[in-house]
């Protein structure tokens, strides 16, 4: 067990753990409440609602994170059968999800009173906005968790106040010097102040934040964004929280993140193990959530054809019923033994840490950004929506470890450039920053470090005797 430098406070202390139901969130709130777990005089409780029990259970197998299921009240359940995240249930019915949680609040103020919890670690979203007066009504300490790096939420926060923003002639908004993105890719942001209203009030009510990213990735956002007036003084960066232990159990948990591994999961690394040549596949996924129409998803499939190399795709698993009406005649017969079509849910991190893969595709989600990095791995970009066009930009032109597919009108060159020796600069960038990152999770590292400052802050909180 790692141990944790502190001063004397009541132990152990009781952190509890709650994510919007989303994979893109879920799944690093899952992995820092086992990072947390590991160190000395904690416990680590998740708390989920039953329908996504399938995903959490194995994910924390092995750990002694504890899990509790928080059943939505009756008159509020969402809708037998629809299911309670957003990456099951269907697009249409997001918003009957989301306007159920709110009713999570007393049971979840009663479940934390009960358990005597010190801290409750949470992600921020205008439908759980309530979790902040649960902490501040219990006297605990509530940590924001945010779920992507600091450039992406900085410019996601400001993006409102930037010359030009509100002015209709201007169509291209200057985000930081020299980087430049169209005012349309940002309209979420721009259209919508209620995400901002309820990203300022998280922080304004916040113990503390806790950053998906590592100081070595994006330092100088860092050291901005903890001295920026209206940012808590506390900030943490604690990932790649998935990198942070190497046992055989942690793989294991590795590959059944977001649920257990299935048999295509297992098929896919059975065909990575008989690949000989070294990163010579490429790994094209965009996240849990996207939507492609038949028609990008074609393009999506000559693209890859057209680019010459081997490749596992991951073709959600509501795309995949209709596979017959898009996918381009002949091609599972022509890409046989080259390429690979994963219906469903893959083990990406597994995937993405096999000898046999050299880049991804991906739609600059956040997570999938930091675990292709982590594992040294340079990026074809082509981002869905709101921040992805961000990181995009992050991963482009300021890390400069990826080139754009721009959105799916160049994929087969940008494969060709993240994958042949024209690439060689961008990899052995990008394997700089993987080699900071496994830094950054060992003892003694900035991230280690980190985790160390948080727990220690919310023990000094409570050995001041300030609890409710
Ligand atoms: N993921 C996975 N298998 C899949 C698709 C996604 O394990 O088939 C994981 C991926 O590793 C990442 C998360 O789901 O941890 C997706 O998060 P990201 O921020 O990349 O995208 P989002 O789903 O939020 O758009």
């Amino acid at each position: 067990m790692d141990t944790c430098s502190s001063t004397e406070y009541r132990r152990p202390l009781r952190f509890f753990f709650f994510s919007f139901p989303a994979f893109g969130h879920m799944i690093p709130l899952i992995d820092i409440a086992k990072l947390f777990s590991r160190r000395r005089g904690v416990s680590c409780t998740f708390v989920a609602t039953p329908g996504n029990e399938y995903a959490v259970r194995p994910a924390i197998e092995g750990s002694t994170v504890d899990l509790l299921l928080l059943p939505f009240p009756p008159e509020a359940a969402p809708g037998s059968g629809m299911g309670e995240n957003l990456a099951t249930v269907p697009r249409s019915q997001h918003g009957r999800l989301l306007s159920a949680l709110p009713a999570l609040k007393d049971p979840f103020h009663d479940l934390l009173r009960a358990h005597r919890a010190d801290c409750v670690v949470s992600d921020v979203h205008s439908s759980i906005m309530w979790i902040d007066d649960v902490a501040l009504a219990l006297g605990i300490p509530r940590i924001l968790f945010v779920i992507v790096g600091v450039f992406p939420a900085t410019v996601v926060e400001t993006v409102a106040t930037l010359p030009g923003a509100h002015d209709e002639s201007v169509e291209t908004l200057t985000i930081e010097e020299g980087i430049e993105l169209p005012k349309a890719e940002l309209s979420t942001f721009l259209s919508n102040p209620e995400i901002i209203h309820a990203i300022e009030e998280a922080k304004r009510r916040c113990f503390g934040v806790v950053f998906n990213t590592f100081y070595e990735l994006e330092g100088r956002y860092v050291d901005r964004y903890r001295t920026k007036p209206g940012c808590p003084r506390r900030t943490f960066c604690v990932s790649p929280v998935f990198l942070s232990k190497t046992t055989s159990a942690a793989a294991a948990a590795a590959a059944n993140r977001g649920g257990k591994i299935d048999s295509a999961g297992e098929e896919c690394l059975k065909w990575l193990d008989s690949v000989e040549a070294e990163g010579s596949v490429t790994y094209v996924c965009f996240g849990s959530e996207n939507e492609f129409g038949r028609q990008q998803l074609t393009s999506i499939a000559l693209g890859l054809e057209a680019s010459g190399y081997p490749f596992v795709w991951v073709v959600k698993k509501s795309l995949a019923e209709d596979i017959a009406g898009w996918l381009p005649e002949g091609f599972e017969e022509r890409m046989e033994g080259r390429g690979l079509i994963i219906k469903g849910w893959a083990p990406q991190v597994a995937i993405l840490n096999h000898r046999a893969v050299g880049a991804i595709v991906t739609h600059c989600g956040w997570n999938s950004t930091l675990e292709a990095i982590s594992a040294g791995l340079p990026l074809a970009t082509w981002p869905l929506q709101c921040d992805q066009f961000v990181t995009e930009k992050y991963v482009t032109q300021v890390l400069r470890v990826g080139v754009s597919a721009c959105r799916g009108a160049r994929l087969a060159e940008a494969v060709r450039e993240v994958m042949g020796s024209g690439g060689a600069e961008m990899r052995q960038r990008v394997r700089e920053y993987a080699a900071k990152a496994k830094e950054a999770v060992q003892e003694g590292g900035s991230s280690y470090k980190d985790v160390d400052n948080l727990i220690e802050e919310v023990g000094k909180y409570h050995a001041a005797g300030k609890q409710g």
